[in-house]
């Protein structure tokens, strides 16, 4: 665990400590922060047990900690390279479909 961890209030040492897929708690869970802006932090999470992986953003502010998870098979890496690369629109998802289409890469 890292230090950032431990200075953590407890329900927040909960929400991130808690494997979603295995249920595994705190032992087997690795965690690296991968950016620390103001209150908000960029967390991801490797299940020793379950092999999973979480990207999380904790936010603290005045009311208490909020926090989203969602299970991911990224690396940490990955994350931090992907970021801050621009939405995928439904739009660009078409495009890939119709020149796929187009070059019949999707034929049988
Ligand atoms: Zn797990």
């Amino acid at each position: 665990m890292s230090n950032f961890l431990n200075q953590l209030p407890l329900d927040g040492l909960k929400i991130i400590s808690f494997c979603p897929i295995c249920n595994e708690h705190h032992k087997l869970i690795e965690a690296k922060i991968l950016e620390e802006k103001d209150r908000n932090h960029l967390i991801y999470l490797k299940c020793k047990k379950c092999n999973s992986s979480i990207v999380s953003l904790v936010a603290f502010d005045g009311m208490g900690i909020n926090s989203i998870g969602l299970v991911t098979d990224l690396t940490a890496e990955d994350v931090l390279k992907f970021k801050n690369y621009p939405t995928i629109s439904s739009d660009d998802v078409i495009l890939i479909h119709q020149f796929l289409e187009e070059k019949q890469i999707l034929k049988n």
